[in-house]
C-alpha cells in the first residue's frame, strides 16, 4: 500500500474552499472541529429538528439546514449514518452538484454498492480515519493524529489526490501516516472486520466463554474478569507490539495454552464461515439485508440489541464496573 507522511502534505488545496459537513455525530463533530481548528471554512448541514443542531452551535460551529449548508460549498462530506446517505444525496445534494465540487466519504459503502452514483463531472474521494470520532478529536488536540485511509473514485479535476491528502491532514491525521486504498477495498475490509472480529466475533466469543464457565458452576464475577475485563490489557499489548509483543509479557503457561487451544478453536469450519461472511459482504448480500432491515423499522436489530443488553455478562458486568467505579449507578 502506498503511504504518505503528513509532514510532506500541504493544506493549500483547501484554501478558500467551503466545506459542508452533513451530520454532527461521532465523525461529523470530530472532523468539523478539527478542520475548523486547522483553519478551514466549515459549515455543518443538519435537519433543523436534529438534536445535534444546538450542540454544534454551542461548540462554535456554523450549523444550518442541509439546503443552506450546501449553498456555495466546494466539498460535501457525508458524515451521517451510511444507511441514510443515499436518501440525503437524492433529496438535497444531487440537484446542486456543479463542476469543481467534491464529494467526501469516510466509508465507501454507498459508492461501492452503487447506492449513490455521482455524475462524472465531479470528484469523489474517501478520507477515512482509522478510529472513532472522539478518539480522532482527542488525538488531534494532543497533536498526534490518527492514521487515515484515502481513495479516489473520480478525479475529474486532476487534483483529487492532493485534496484528499490535505483533507486528511486537516481533519486529524497530523503526524500519522495516510494509506492509499480503493473504495471497494476499504468497504469490504471495514464491513468484514467489524462483523468477524471487532464487533461480532470478539463479543460472541466472550459471551460463549463466559456462559461455558457459568454453566460449569463458576461464579459470574470470576468468569467476567477472565473472559471480558482482561481483554483490554491484552488488546493494548497487541496494539503496541503485535502478537509477539503480547507474548513477551504474558506467562509461558498462557502463551502455550493460547497457541495450542486457540488454533484448535478457530478451526477449518470457522475459517469456512469467515469466507462465507466475506462473500456475503463482497457480493452486496449483507448490504441488501441491512438496507431492507432499515426499511422494515429495524426489527431484528432491536431484538438482538435487547438480548445483548440483558445477557448475564452485561448484568454482572454493570455490577462489577460500578464496584470498580467505571460506571455511575443509575
Ligand atoms: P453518526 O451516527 O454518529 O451520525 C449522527 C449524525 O447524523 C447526527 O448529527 C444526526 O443528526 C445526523 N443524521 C442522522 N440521520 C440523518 C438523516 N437521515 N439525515 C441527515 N442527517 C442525519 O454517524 P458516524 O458513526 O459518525 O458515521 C458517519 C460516517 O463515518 C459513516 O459513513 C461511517 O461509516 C463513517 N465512519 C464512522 C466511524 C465511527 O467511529 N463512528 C469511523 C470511521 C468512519
Ligand atoms: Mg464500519
Amino acid at each position: 500500500m502506498k503511504t504518505h507522511q503528513s509532514k510532506n502534505i500541504c493544506l493549500a488545496p483547501l484554501k478558500n474552499k467551503r466545506i459542508a459537513i452533513l451530520g454532527y455525530g461521532s465523525q461529523g463533530r470530530a472532523q468539523a472541529l478539527n478542520l475548523r481548528d486547522s483553519g478551514c471554512k466549515v459549515v455543518v448541514g443538519l435537519r433543523p429538528k436534529s438534536f445535534s443542531f444546538q450542540k454544534a452551535k454551542k461548540e462554535g460551529i456554523k450549523a444550518l439546514p442541509i439546503e443552506q449548508a450546501l449553498e456555495g460549498s466546494d466539498l460535501v462530506c457525508f458524515l451521517h449514518p451510511d444507511e441514510f446517505q443515499a436518501s440525503v444525496y437524492k433529496e438535497y445534494v444531487q440537484a446542486i452538484l456543479k463542476k469543481g465540487m467534491t464529494l467526501v466519504f469516510a466509508h465507501g459503502f454507498n459508492i461501492t454498492f452503487q447506492k449513490i452514483i455521482p455524475p462524472k463531472f465531479i470528484d469523489v474521494i474517501l478520507v477515512a480515519p482509522k478510529g472513532p470520532g472522539p478518539t480522532l478529536r482527542k488525538a488531534y488536540l494532543e497533536k498526534k493524529g490518527l492514521p487515515f485511509l484515502m481513495a479516489i473514485h473520480q478525479d475529474m479535476s486532476g487534483e483529487a489526490k492532493k485534496l484528499s491528502l490535505a483533507f486528511a491532514k486537516a481533519a486529524g491525521c497530523q503526524n500519522a501516516p495516510i494509506f492509499e486504498t480503493t473504495f471497494p477495498e476499504e468497504t469490504w475490509t471495514d464491513l468484514f472486520g467489524e462483523q468477524t472480529v471487532l464487533c461480532g466475533g470478539v463479543v460472541e466469543l466472550m459471551k460463549a466463554a463466559f456462559e461455558t464457565l457459568v454453566k460449569a458452576g463458576l461464579s459470574p464475577e470470576a468468569a467476567y474478569f477472565e473472559c471480558f475485563h482482561e481483554l483490554k490489557f491484552i488488546v493494548d499489548l497487541l496494539h503496541q507490539g503485535g502478537i509477539s509483543g503480547m507474548e513477551k509479557v504474558i506467562s509461558r503457561t498462557a502463551h502455550y495454552g493460547g497457541m495450542t487451544r486457540g488454533a484448535s478453536l478457530i478451526d477449518q469450519r470457522v475459517r469456512k464461515k469467515l469466507e462465507k461472511i466475506f462473500l456475503e459482504v463482497k457480493s452486496g448480500k449483507f448490504t441488501k439485508e441491512w438496507l431492507c432491515e432499515n426499511q422494515k423499522g429495524l426489527p431484528v436489530y432491536q431484538k438482538l440489541s435487547s438480548q445483548n443488553l440483558n445477557h448475564p455478562i452485561e448484568v454482572i458486568g454493570r455490577r462489577v464496573r460500578r464496584l470498580m467505579g467505571y460506571e455511575r449507578s443509575s
